[in-house]
């Protein structure tokens, strides 16, 4: 849906990093995906301060805990680390497309323009609701090498951006939901409490 992405994943940039990673689906990630009602995913991440191997390494075990849950987006917390860090691939059936890694990122400007979208997420298995938020966004970050980029995107991209982003922040799709009853049967159904949802 976006282009900007594709743009991002010009074989120049591909060659540059030091990240190539299978995107085959392995049976036991290292990192285990935490689900809605655990505490991890209601904390607030904390920014890298130096991007170094040990980042790099994190990055590595988020795409295979990522590509092997079929997801098209992680942010740290989900695995249990409190930094702030996004893995994103909205192509990831494709194997010669690199991932894109947000290290630190900061959206600068968020379009007065609103979509709304059904979204998903890997700590809510199964769940899958409309969500309302601002259709195109400008994000600052840093990538895998620490060299800072800017980006600006709508479409899945930028709804894939804030949603991960907000997981930074302790924040759910769930709580942004506004249809109380779909929210209320959705959850019910793929076995999740409403009491761990927080209204914002
Ligand atoms: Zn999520």
């Amino acid at each position: 849906m976006s282009r900007s992405f594709s743009q991002l994943a010009k074989n120049e940039e591909r060659k540059r990093t030091s990240l190539i990673v299978s995107k085959q689906p392995i049976e036991e990630p290292e990192l285990k995906i935490e689900t809605l009602g655990s505490s991890a995913l209601r904390q607030s991440a904390k920014r890298i301060s130096k991007v170094d191997s040990s980042v790099r390494e994190l990055v590595k075990k988020m795409l295979h805990s990522m590509y092997s849950a079929k997801g098209i987006g992680l942010a740290a917390p989900q695995v249990g680390v409190n930094k702030e860090l996004l893995v994103i691939d909205l192509d990831f059936e494709n194997s010669t497309t690199p991932p894109i890694i947000l290290i630190n990122p900061e959206i600068t400007e968020f379009s007065a323009s609103i979509d709304t979208y059904e979204e998903g997420c890997l700590s809510i298995p199964g769940v899958y609701l409309n969500v309302i938020r601002p259709s195109s966004i400008k994000v600052n970050f840093r990538d895998e090498m620490g060299r800072p980029k800017k980006l600006s995107t709508d479409g899945l991209l930028a709804r894939c951006i804030q949603h991960e982003m907000d997981h930074l922040k302790g924040v759910l799709f769930v709580d942004r939901v506004t249809n109380e009853k779909d929210l209320k049967n959705e959850l019910k159904e793929h076995g999740f409490n409403k009491k761990d949802v927080i209204s914002i």
